[in-house]
């Protein structure tokens, strides 16, 4: 099998290599914007999507318009075409919102070389087309032939992520286990064997310093010296924030991972998750103000990266992780099969009207959740046609509904 690893370090440009970075990003999100644009303006004409090489057909005009854009190497303007289909092809399949456009400062800037580099790991360093040799600080060795490097810069720090690519072994997983996942804004995850993970709320937990240093920044001169001083530290305390939750996201899911063979998971589109906020569907009517403090919630648990971080580990093992349709499995009993409403007494606390079976409301989805799982895997034994892989949408005939 065919192992994808991506190899990030930080690299040492010089100035002359900084201020040429700068602007082939500042260019990658030019060509970003355009694109984005001109796919817009085609839609409200009733055109359909132009994909990576019809948008690359519009590059020629643009760096005749914009005459900057030809001090990126062409290369990376194609790379952005490439990025914007595939992020286009994740809204049209539901895994992710419209694609936005970029703003100056606010997404982090990057472009990427599919080819016309060099690594040098003996010297530390790596050659980039038009830029030269740079060096870089050398955390681990590279495994793999690496297909292309991607440049990023995060709060004045320069980034290079190499991906490369391997061919392994099969692996068998070490666990025969099947696990439920059921995941949640209290606890981050709860599983059907009872394992609980607490969240860790890093942005949370930092908001009330983020508020101070915005009501401080709000209170200078824009570009001040003191502005920009009070800015960097925002900057500097969203990074932390990320690298916590980050470090959070790998340790759960190494745990999940090692542990368990197969894991089940809700097919939930986080992208909808967030933006419904589950209240429509607990508690309707909610207020918009509780939504939105629950979107942060959501949002900074980072639910669409831990999934790719549990599926690609799980892969690595030779284990499995697939998603089953969500519906009911906060409502049915697993004792007795009654799907209701007001099973679900609490948040919390699950306990069923029909047949006093209680249990904690988390735990009780995430054995719902296995048992749709388990259901699944029996239908692919006996070779029944399943819808497909993932998204499958369809009711238990067993058990009867009381409310829609
Ligand atoms: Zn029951």
């Amino acid at each position: 099998m065919k192992r994808l690893q991506a190899f990030k370090f930080q690299i040492e440009p010089n100035g002359e290599q900084i201020r040429a970075m700068r602007q082939y990003a500042g260019n990658a999100r030019k060509i970003w914007n355009l694109a984005l644009n001109r796919q817009q303006e085609r839609h409200t004409a009733g055109e359909k999507f132009t994909n990576s090489f019809g948008m690359n057909n519009w590059l020629p005009a643009w760096k005749q318009e914009f005459s900057y854009l030809c001090d990126s190497p062409s290369q990376t303007l194609q790379q952005v075409t490439k990025d914007l289909a595939a992020a286009y092809k994740n809204f049209f399949e539901k895994r992710a919102d419209f694609p936005q456009f970029k703003k100056k400062g606010r997404s982090s800037d990057s472009f990427r070389f599919p080819q016309g580099f060099e690594i040098d790991e003996a010297n530390r360093r790596i050659r980039l087309p038009k830029l030269g040799w740079i060096r870089y600080r050398k955390s681990r060795g590279i495994l793999g032939l690496a297909k292309n490097i991607t440049v990023s810069c995060v709060a004045g720090k320069w980034y290079a992520s190499i991906q490369t690519e391997r061919e392994v072994g099969q692996p068998i997983h070490p666990s025969t286990s099947i696990v439920g996942l059921d995941a949640g804004i209290t606890l981050f995850a709860t599983l059907s064997d009872g394992t609980m993970f607490e969240p860790v709320n890093a942005l949370r937990t930092r908001a009330a310093k983020m508020a101070k240093y915005q009501r401080r920044m709000s209170r200078k001169v824009k570009f001040s010296r003191n502005w920009k001083k009070a800015k960097a530290r925002i900057t500097q305390l969203h990074q932390r924030v990320a690298h916590t939750r980050n470090d959070f996201l790998h340790k759960t899911s190494n745990i999940i991972s090692k542990n368990h063979a197969m894991v089940v998971i809700e097919d939930l589109n986080v992208t909808n998750m967030s933006k419904s906020a589950s209240g429509t569907l607990e508690a309707p009517g909610r207020r918009v103000n509780a939504k939105s403090g629950l979107n942060k919630s959501i949002l900074d648990q980072g639910w669409g990266e831990f999934r790719r971080q549990l599926e690609y580990k799980q892969a690595w093992l030779g284990g499995e992780v697939f998603a089953v349709n969500p519906r009911n499995t906060s409502r049915a009993c697993p004792a007795c099969g009654h799907i209701c409403a007001e099973n679900r007494k609490t948040q919390s606390q699950f306990e069923c009207v029909e047949c006093g079976y209680a249990e904690n409301a988390d735990l009780n989805a995430a054995i719902n959740i296995l048992r749709a799982g388990h259901a699944r895997l029996a239908c692919e034994v006996n070779g029944a046609v399943m819808p497909s892989a993932t998204g499958t949408h369809r009711s238990d005939s067993r058990m009867a509904q009381c409310h829609a």
